[in-house]
């Protein structure tokens, strides 16, 4: 009840809009179940609203516009502040989702490793400063350590309150300028497996650069949505069965392989990586091996970053991507790995 009410309260004091309201900026994105534009308000209600970021989005926005507000409720820093969705029918187009979020900064980590500078322009970006360290592979292994460690603090959000993303990478992480964090967005293919929503996984939505080889998150024993309170009933248990997170688990490390090696940085890079690995039966240790004589200065420099503190950083990439999801750690035991020293890239500011 408490919970309830709060919802309710909630509700009754978040700002509505309408499409009147929203004057069109900047075109951020466009994908075929949506466009994403940077929008302002055409006047101001409270002052306090600053720029918004709005999804025109086709059918699939209905499930988008639940998953946000459920994340809100449930895990509000793992994505992407959400502000409001609602179905805009006088469009000329027929029927669409508009969803509102606040806009949390212009880059995201497709932007930021894209840029020759990284890891470096992101340290800044993080700590708020210019730091006068020597560059080395210390310092970039600690900013590297840093972006996972809030993308699987992010992650574990979701996953504990049972949706699994299904479309982790880079192009929907983004940095925000606010909370100096990176933050997930993009929940358009997410499926929450507690009540069932978006049950079937929609396999056409997944981007193969970054899937897991598993063409089902869930067996396909379990086909078809059951009625919400059964499948309430049922998903702890189907959740243990199929653990439909490590999904999200593998993509994560084809994040950190790309931001160990710059050569997997673009996307030939990754689906050339993506099909040697297919050919050594995903088994990273034997890529490692066949790369290994003929590697180039490039690769060896990443080898020599994962290989830091005996290896910790191998270990826990060999430790996400995997074949078999069950054999994949979570987001939860990820972030208990030794490569995460607690203190991190502040202490290295401090200590030098
Ligand atoms: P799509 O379905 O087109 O992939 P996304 O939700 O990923 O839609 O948004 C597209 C792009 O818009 C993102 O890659 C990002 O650059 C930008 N974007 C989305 N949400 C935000 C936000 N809250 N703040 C700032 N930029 C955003
Ligand atoms: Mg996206």
């Amino acid at each position: 009840w408490d919970m309830f009410v709060l919802a309710f309260v909630e509700r009754l004091f978040r700002p509505t809009f309408k499409k009147d309201d929203f004057v069109l900026g900047k075109k951020l994105g466009e994908g075929a179940f949506g466009v994403v534009y940077k929008v302002s308000l055409a006047k101001k209600t409270s002052g306090k609203e600053g720029d918004l970021v709005l999804k025109k989005a086709t059918e699939y926005g209905a499930v988008e516009i639940w998953m946000n507000e459920r994340v809100r409720r449930a895990c509000a820093n793992s994505c992407a502040d959400f502000v409001y969705g609602f179905l805009e029918s006088s469009s000329k187009k027929g029927a669409e989702y508009w969803l509102i979020w606040r806009f949390e900064g212009e880059s995201t980590l497709a932007d930021l490793i894209q840029s020759k500078e990284f890891p470096y322009n992101v340290e800044s970006m993080i700590l708020g400063e210019v730091q006068d360290l020597p560059k080395g592979l210390e310092r970039e292994n600690k900013i590297i350590q840093t972006i996972l460690r809030q993308l699987l603090f992010a992650l574990d959000g979701l996953h504990s309150t049972g949706i699994v993303h299904r479309d982790i990478k880079p192009q929907n992480i983004i940095f925000s300028e606010g909370s100096r964090t990176f933050k997930i967005i993009d929940l358009g293919a997410a499926t929450d497996l507690r009540v069932g929503i978006n049950y079937i996984p929609k396999e056409f939505l997944l981007d193969p650069r970054y899937a897991a080889p598993e063409q089902y998150i869930m067996s396909t024993q379990t086909p078809s949505a059951p009625s919400a309170p059964v499948a309430a009933a049922l998903s702890p248990v189907l959740w243990q069965l199929n653990l439909p997170d490590r999904f999200d688990i593998y993509s994560t490390g084809l994040i950190l392989l790309q931001m160990a090696f710059p050569s997997f940085r673009s996307d030939s890079g990754l689906i050339q990586f993506n099909r040697q690995l297919k050919r050594c039966d995903y088994d990273l240790n034997a890529w490692r091996k066949s790369v290994g004589p003929r590697a180039n200065a490039d690769l060896r420099r990443g080898f020599e970053l994962l290989d830091l503190d005996g290896g910790i950083g191998w270990e826990l990439l060999t430790s996400m991507v995997r074949y078999k999801a069950r054999q994949r750690t979570s987001a939860k035991a990820a972030l208990a790995h030794p490569y995460f020293d607690k203190e991190g890239l502040l202490a290295l500011s401090i200590m030098q």
